[in-house]
């Protein structure tokens, strides 16, 4: 058992820094209690390991938490390196699941390599768990990954959106001869970018960057990331070339953004925005990347073999499903909350609930597969799946559901990566990681979060970094 005490500026929900006294007391066997202000706080099960926070970058979670739907105040921070009692350096997978505490679970989402989406976790600096804004903090013992001695710490601290950006990249997996779109090419765009160029040089890929910005200095840095071409956006965007390139990934964080994502793509657009707010005719965006669900045209081969599918369009579903796919069938208003509940109660014996795939006929349907009641966070399809559009009503009003069936346009998403093959590339390419060190410009004092942040929102500054000293 040991006892940790520290003091540490929490972000409030009306966007200022107050300070807060904290206690950590337990083990990794026995859990951690944290206290905060004399009080219990958290009572935290076995798998956490205490260590020491060095250095934690701000991202723009950090900028828009009090738009997030968990409890505040909070000593955030997630983009974390820290170190242990012997000077060995981490980086930290923020998801503290079951699988991330290694403890022994029956969690249907942990046993089945859903353990990013574990319904149970903490978010280290996003829900509950004291971020790297703080000196101190407790890792998931399976989340804590030493960095190779080959990357210095102003890289390091860049890995945890660097893999967020690189799982975005394989996902979306360009094709020979294609053209890739990133837009917004700033704090993640130039990692997304970065992510690009490190994956056509390690597989030999044969597809074209192009780096979309509204301004030219961007465009610059973008091309010494290794976009091969720069487009730059005047006015509202309307002018951009229309379907002029394959895929889109949009890193703007706009509901504008995806928009004129939309415009570009021909074949694809992967979001990996979280603004919280509606865009493209659609309010459950956001929650459709926190589960990183896909939105496409249905075809009988977007279904896999032996797939669960919610079937929740009047018009029967076609022959060739039938004995393929397992099909529950429920076309009401309310289909989407009743299939969820039906589900939910088989969850309890050990399954996990959520359809593979949903099958709708419009972006209402499609808004109330992906959260069917405002009383839980969950979505009708398990995390990874896919929302499929039958053929949109008359009348459809989203432009992203009208592409969808008109076009065959896909949305694809992603929230965060995995460290390791970010690590991999970084530790063997130093040209990589002098490039997304140049990304750190501004670094402030742990003492100083409120100018970070401030500085964080600036137009010149790329990435601001806390230093804990
Ligand atoms: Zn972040
Ligand atoms: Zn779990």
């Amino acid at each position: 058992m040991s006892t940790t005490e520290f003091r540490a500026l929490e972000y409030c929900s009306d966007q200022t820094f107050a300070e807060a006294l904290y206690g950590l007391d337990g083990s990794t066997e026995q859990g951690y209690c944290v206290t905060r202000n004399g009080r219990v706080h958290l009572e935290l099960g076995p798998g956490y390991r205490l260590l020491r926070s060095l250095a934690c970058g701000v991202c723009s979670t950090d900028l828009d938490r009090h738009c997030l739907p968990f409890p505040l105040p909070q000593v955030t921070g997630h983009e974390l390196v820290a170190c242990d009692e012997n000077g060995v350096r981490y980086v930290v997978e923020i998801n503290a699941s079951h699988h991330a505490r290694a403890v022994m679970t029956s969690c249907p989402y942990c046993s089945s390599g859903l353990e990013r989406h574990c319904p149970e976790r903490l978010v280290l600096g996003i829900n509950d768990l004291p971020g790297g804004f703080g000196p101190w903090v407790l890792a998931p013992v399976g989340a804590a990954i030493p960095v190779p001695a080959a990357i210095p710490e102003r890289a390091a601290v860049l890995v945890e959106p660097f893999a967020a950006a690189l799982h975005a990249v394989t996902t979306l997996n360009p094709e020979p001869g294609e053209r890739v779109a990133v837009l917004g090419p700033r704090r993640l765009g130039l990692l997304v970018v970065a992510a690009l160029s490190g994956l056509r040089k390690r597989t030999s890929g044969d597809f074209r960057i192009l780096a979309v910005a509204r301004h030219r200095e961007l465009l610059e840095l973008a091309s010494s990331f290794g976009a091969d071409d720069g487009l730059l956006v005047g006015g509202s965007g309307v002018s951009l070339p229309l379907r002029s390139v394959d895929r889109v990934i949009d890193t703007t964080g706009t509901p504008e953004g995806l928009y004129l994502a939309i415009q570009l793509a021909s074949r694809e657009v992967h979001s990996k925005s979280t603004h919280g707010r509606p865009a493209a005719g659609m309010s459950h965006l956001t929650e459709l990347v926190v589960d990183e669900l896909g939105l496409a045209k249905f075809t009988s081969e977007a279904v896999p073999d032996g797939a669960l599918v919610a079937w929740l369009v009047e018009t029967p579903p076609p022959a060739d499903l039938e004995g393929r796919v397992r099909l529950v069938r429920d076309a009401g208003a309310a289909a989407a909350r009743h299939l969820l509940e039906r589900r939910e109660r088989k969850c309890r014996e050990g399954e996990l609930a959520p359809f593979d795939v949903a099958v709708v006929g419009s972006s209402v349907q499609a808004d109330s597969a992906i959260r069917p009641s405002e009383a839980h966070q969950r979505s009708l399809v398990r995390p990874g799946g896919s929302i499929l559009v039958h053929a949109a009503a008359p009348g459809e009003i989203s432009p992203l559901v009208r592409a969808v069936v008109d076009r065959g346009l896909r949305l694809s998403s992603s929230r965060c990566g995995s460290f390791r093959p970010a690590l991999d590339l970084l530790a063997n390419d130093p040209r990589l990681c002098r490039q997304i060190e140049q990304l750190v410009t501004h670094r402030f004092s742990a003492r100083e979060l409120d100018r970070a942040f401030e500085t964080a929102r600036s137009r010149d500054c790329i990435k601001a970094v806390v230093e804990h000293d």
